[in-house]
């Protein structure tokens, strides 16, 4: 995994222009189903190299939404990484 959005996602799209690999997918393209924006954990490179925090929770308005997931193996993962589940920015 990589960053997860959770299900107190509300649908602002604040987030999904931030990504600079465009990894994030709204409601209508989640392959899950579920009616909540997503993150694709092989393209989410936890922003290395392009920002110090992950921009998608930097830009979320709502509180603890998106949080660490597990690390995916291949994929870059950030310095600033907690354990998963953990919000990335409280
Ligand atoms: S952490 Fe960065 S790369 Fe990953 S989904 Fe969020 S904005 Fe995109
Ligand atoms: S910014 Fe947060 S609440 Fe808004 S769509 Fe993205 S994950 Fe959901």
């Amino acid at each position: 995994m990589s960053v997860i959005i959770t299900d107190t996602c509300i649908n602002c799209a604040a987030c999904i222009d931030e990504c600079p690999v465009q990894a994030i997918v709204d409601e209508d393209d989640n392959p899950t189903g579920e009616e909540i924006y997503y993150v694709y954990a092989d393209k989410c490179v936890e922003c290395v190299t392009y920002h110090d925090v992950p921009a998608c929770a930097e830009a979320c308005p709502t509180e603890g939404c998106i949080v660490w997931g597990e690390p995916t193996e291949g994929m870059p993962h950030s310095e600033t990484r907690q354990s998963s589940g953990t919000p990335v920015i409280d």
